[in-house]
């Protein structure tokens, strides 16, 4: 049966990951995989989730299954996190799901269901697993456009090619710190947006993998909660990878909004039966230390303490790391870099640049320039800001 199978296609971004590990030069630098590091270069249990995990190990007394949608109170406390009182819960079907990714498979499998048709636009660029998914699925996707070359919103063009897509598909949309530009739509923007989905009919999927990581938790949300308040309809897709440090244990959460509560309670059948199909329950130990997180108000100023000190290390990096390229080409070619949002921005780089940076300086950017801001330390800065001066002269 094995015999013949062609190889799967790696992905460029665990290639990547691959290929930093087994480099043995030492001052190697990883601007590549997507994990928030601190200014040494670690990514450490977040101290909330800690006492979480502990508080859990102490008093948790039985493993048994929960819900084939995982812990509700997780997805309550989600819900409020994301959505604030944006939209009631009786228009809220969800399902827990594993890590963002797994509420974005689930998304897919919904339209699938209920509306074969439709096709799904994705910005361009965006994270490329996005387009990899659903072009394993044979979902139709097509593209809007979104980032211009200087590292903006190409703001024209977007809301051209967003009032293009007709009623019945599906417009994906990053709810904050864009993957892999950085460039988020401005408060009016969003407004637009909502002014634009209500006159199509397309229905916005909202992927949030970053919240917090741009200019703050409710900020970050501001923009997805005003289309949950105008729009009838929409899907949103959250991780809980970043923003709570749970890479590896998987806590996501897909939210399904419907026009009433009829709409909902079939929805919340179809979501339960999803999950079912796909692996019965969600994983349920990371989604419990978020709710007891969230559900506690001293773990709850910590974690966002902790998120704070992240965001705000990102902040300088960006600041820092743009100020040394300003100096070093002369030029004001990389400023973008300092207003962009999250954990990317994409470097204004030639491949080439690209594969120099990585070959001769141990310098890992993923293939189209995006670099992991975070990856980046005090010590760092000046050696990568020279690479990339050297490599662009
Ligand atoms: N969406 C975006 C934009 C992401 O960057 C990521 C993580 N790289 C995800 C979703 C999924 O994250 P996870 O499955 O690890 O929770």
């Amino acid at each position: 049966m094995f015999h013949g199978l062609p190889a799967g296609q790696e992905d460029p971004i665990i290639a990547l990951m691959l290929a930093f590990r087994g480099d043995t030069r030492p001052g190697k630098v990883d601007l590549g995989v997507g994990i928030y590091r601190d200014s040494e270069g670690a990514t450490p249990v977040m101290s909330a989730v800690r006492k979480a995990e502990q508080h859990l190990a102490e008093t948790q007394e039985t493993k048994a299954y929960t819900a084939l949608t995982g812990d509700p109170a997780f997805a309550d406390a989600l819900r409020k996190l994301t959505l604030g009182d944006a939209a009631s819960a009786d228009r809220i079907a969800f399902a827990g799901t594993p890590g963002g990714s797994g509420a974005l498979r689930q998304a897919y499998e919904l339209i699938a269901r209920t509306a074969p048709d439709a096709t799904v636009w994705l910005p361009d660029p965006s994270w490329p697993n996005h387009m990899a998914v659903l072009d394993y699925l044979q979902r139709p996707t097509r593209t809007y456009r979104y980032a211009a070359p200087e590292g903006e919103l190409d703001r024209d063009a977007f809301f051209e090619d967003l009032a293009s897509i007709p009623r019945g598909d599906v417009v994906l949309l990053h709810g904050c710190c864009h993957n892999p530009t950085g460039i988020d739509p401005a408060p009016e923007d969003w407004t637009r947006i909502a002014e634009i989905l209500s006159q199509t009919g397309a229905v916005p999927l909202i992927d949030l993998a970053y919240q917090g990581f741009g200019t703050g938790l409710t900020e970050d949300a501001a923009g997805l909660r005003h289309l949950a308040k105008t729009l009838p309809e929409m899907l949103l897709c959250i991780s809980c990878s970043k923003t709570f440090g749970l890479y590896r244990d998987r806590a996501g959460l897909l939210l399904a909004l419907a026009a009433n509560d009829a709409d909902r309670t079939t929805l919340q059948s179809q979501l339960t039966l999803l999950n079912r199909n796909a692996f019965s329950f969600p994983p349920d130990h990371a989604g419990r230390l978020v709710s007891t997180v969230l559900a506690d108000p001293v773990l709850k100023a910590e974690w966002e303490a902790e998120l704070t000190a992240m965001r705000t290390r990102i902040r300088t990096l960006r600041d820092t790391f743009t100020a040394e390229l300003r100096r070093l080409t002369n030029s004001d070619r990389f400023d973008r870099i300092a207003s962009q949002n999250g954990m990317f921005s994409r470097l204004p780089l030639e491949p080439e640049a690209i594969r120099a940076l990585r070959e001769d300086h141990g310098i890992y950017l993923i293939g189209d320039g995006r670099m992991n801001v975070s990856g980046l330390t005090d010590e760092t800065i000046p050696r990568v800001a020279r690479a990339i001066a050297e490599t662009t002269v």
